[in-house]
């Protein structure tokens, strides 16, 4: 094993062989190569924890999506074309999204230091989800959420506010109201 790689997989071509879409002869060269790589065999480990995150960015944003900044720096390089909206807690920003957009990333930042699990409410849309044991990097105090784009898309003005959640022992500990007002572009 080599912690260096002078040939990385691509990452589209992890995500399909994640997915088991390579045709045979490629899935077995990145198989040989992910078996002498510790590089490549390690973005595939952090892939395969990102499981939705990566679903929803590479398979036209059909589900909401909590993402790890390794993906957001992944989808950059892969050249999505992303709208990302930094928000405090208590804050709200005006937000849209347009037909050539490939998604938005909301920057949730959230004192995180000491929070084991993390949820992620919707919280003026009852019944329409609650993302649970969401990644996030406490010393990096933020959480990257990733509404559906295709719905997003098909979306009128609203509002939107979501919520974190710490899940401790004792219950739940809110950390922060995020308030999205979009507009349609
Ligand atoms: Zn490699």
């Amino acid at each position: 094993m080599t912690a260096t790689c002078t040939a990385p997989v691509p990452f589209p071509t992890l995500v399909d062989y994640w997915f088991g879409d390579l045709a045979p002869t490629e899935e077995e060269r990145v198989d040989e190569h992910l078996f002498g790589c510790a590089r490549c065999s390690g973005q595939l480990g952090s892939l395969t924890r990102l499981g939705a995150g990566v679903r929803s960015a590479f398979l036209g944003g059909a589900v909401p999506a909590v993402i790890t900044p390794e993906l957001l720096r992944a989808m950059k390089q892969q050249g999505l074309r992303l709208r990302e909206y930094p928000v405090a807690p208590g804050g709200s920003v005006h937000c849209t999204i347009s037909t050539s957009d490939d998604g938005v990333v909301s920057r949730l930042t959230a004192p995180l230091a000491g929070v084991t699990r993390l949820d992620l409410v919707v919280v003026n849309e009852p019944g329409r989800g609650r993302l649970s044991d969401i990644p996030f990097e406490p010393s990096l105090s933020e959480v990257l959420f990733c509404p559906s784009a295709a719905g997003l898309k098909q979306a009128p003005a609203h509002t939107q506010i979501l919520r974190l959640l710490a899940v401790e022992p004792g219950g739940e500990r809110p950390i922060g109201d995020y308030t999205f007002v979009h507009t349609p572009s």
